[in-house]
């Protein structure tokens, strides 16, 4: 017995260099395993993708790559070196993009920020991405020049609750402080984050946006941005249908009508009550099959409500206002892959069997989240025999499982066998990173295509310099 397979999408680079099975070896005898691997060219590809939706804006535009996705250094110099922004959220990420060579006014810090990220953002010069009032006066305290900042709204019609922003009912405090400090801060325009693949909340946002636009501009104030924000999505699976048909057996499985796929009583999020399936299952945004730039060009071309059918683009054009966004894990889409091997195959129970991995579920999914693309078990040619397998984490921890679902290999694999976890560069390989058991963190290694041959380096030694092809 074995489920369907979800297999991997991957980028051509990627595919390459998993082809070439003396080169992985390689990489995982230089610097051992785990192993993560980031590809500059694939981030400077996404970068070329979204540029070409977005040189269409009339308005002009600004990408801020979120750093947050991923602690790469090399990623981080090679937006640099793309002339792209960025949006960093911590001290050690504003240490990071200051030494990949950004200029402090290409640098934005956004998220919740304490008063040391505060005093780091105002003595390094850069603009700041006011998360509420507080912050907003605390800047004003502080500042021994004019801060430039954006306001990040929150609180739309149109969207749920969040943490983040500024509350509409807050926003007319915002403006008397902006009036206030006129000397110190220098409202460059407001902005959102949203992390949803719905285009109509992101166009109702715009449209929320622009009231307060015109709010400030009652004020006196002169902003020129509108910053909306990252969320863009990603496309994990070269298959969707093959990912339904794994999302129907799992669901099978758990009515018990069929084998059960899932480890133990893992239902991910799914509630198995009167013989049916409910809820949403907490696999990440796996299913997604629309592309980043398609989710662009889609939100451009979006008639915004209340403006005789002119496209959002049109509008900011309309009101002189220039589009700011903060694509983080679209920047990142296919261009970050783990490398583990396999240490054992072992039997547990009545024909279960576990693939046992020198890596733990915190290498490539943050906890909560089931990775549910296939990882690809690089074994030597052999006889195919599929079969149905959980792969088990190096953590003496029962819930220690790099997949808490069965996963289709080809066949068995040996000691020393890549299993390599696709697509991890987005949050996976660093969201919850931990050192748990004393096991040191995973090395980065960046990847580059050159001539024919694949060069490895460490990640802070890369230097970036042709990636935009
Ligand atoms: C995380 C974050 C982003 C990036 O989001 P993605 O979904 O990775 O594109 C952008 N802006 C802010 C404020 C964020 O917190």
């Amino acid at each position: 017995m074995s489920p369907p397979a979800v297999p991997a999408a991957l980028h051509p680079l990627v595919a390459a260099f998993l082809d070439d099975r003396v080169a992985v070896r390689a990489a995982l005898r230089r610097f051992g395993s785990p192993l993560h691997l980031v590809f500059p060219q694939v981030f400077a590809d996404n970068l070329t993708a979204l540029r070409t939706v977005l040189d269409g804006v009339p308005g002009g535009y600004r990408i801020c790559y979120a750093h947050k996705v991923n602690r790469s250094a090399a990623l981080a110099a090679t937006a640099a070196h793309a002339g792209i922004g960025i949006d960093v959220a911590s001290a050690q990420e504003l240490r990071s993009a200051l030494t990949a060579g950004f200029g402090s006014d290409r640098i934005e810090v956004t998220g919740p920020k304490g008063a040391a990220l505060l005093r780091a953002a105002l003595a390094a010069g850069v603009t700041i991405n006011v998360d509420n009032l507080w912050e907003l006066s605390t800047i004003a305290e502080m500042a021994e020049t004019t801060v430039p900042v954006l306001l990040r709204l929150s609180g739309f019609a149109a969207s749920a609750p969040s943490r983040f922003g500024i509350d509409h009912t807050e926003v007319e405090r915002a403006f008397e402080l902006l009036t206030r400090h006129r000397d110190r801060l220098r409202l460059l325009g407001v902005a959102f984050h949203l992390d949803t693949a719905a285009t109509q909340e992101r166009v109702a946002a715009v449209g929320d946006c622009l009231t307060v636009l015109e709010r400030a501009y009652a004020h006196g104030l002169t902003p020129t941005v509108l910053d909306i924000g990252g969320g863009l999505r990603q496309v994990f699976t070269a298959d969707a249908a093959a990912y339904d048909a794994y999302d129907q057996a799992l669901r099978v499985g758990l009515l018990g009508r069929g084998p059960a796929v899932h480890w133990g009583l893992n239902s991910f999020g799914y509630q198995v009550t009167d013989g049916t399936v409910h809820g949403r299952a907490v696999f990440h945004k796996y299913a997604n099959t629309e592309s980043a730039p398609t989710m662009l060009g889609e939100l451009l071309a979006a008639p915004l409500p209340g403006h005789g059918g002119r496209t959002v683009s049109a509008v900011l054009a309309d009101n002189l206002l220039q589009l700011w966004l903060e694509p983080g894990k679209a920047l990142v889409d296919h261009a970050g892959i783990t490398v583990t091997q396999v240490e054992f195959v072992k039997q547990v129970g009545s024909g279960t069997t576990l693939v046992h991995l020198n890596a733990s579920r915190d290498t490539v999914t943050a906890a909560d989240q089931e990775v549910l693309i296939d990882p690809l078990v690089l074994s030597e040619p052999g006889e195919s025999s599929p079969t149905g397998v959980y792969f088990a984490g190096h953590l003496c921890l029962e819930r220690d499982l790099l997949t808490q679902r069965q996963v289709r290999v080809d066949r068995l694999p040996d000691p020393g066998d890549p299993v390599v976890f696709a697509n991890t560069g987005a949050y996976h390989m660093d969201l919850s990173a931990a050192q748990a058991s004393m096991h040191p963190l995973p090395a980065r290694v960046a990847v580059r295509h050159r001539a024919g041959r694949f060069v490895l380096y460490p990640d802070t030694v890369y230097r970036p310099g042709d990636e935009v092809r």
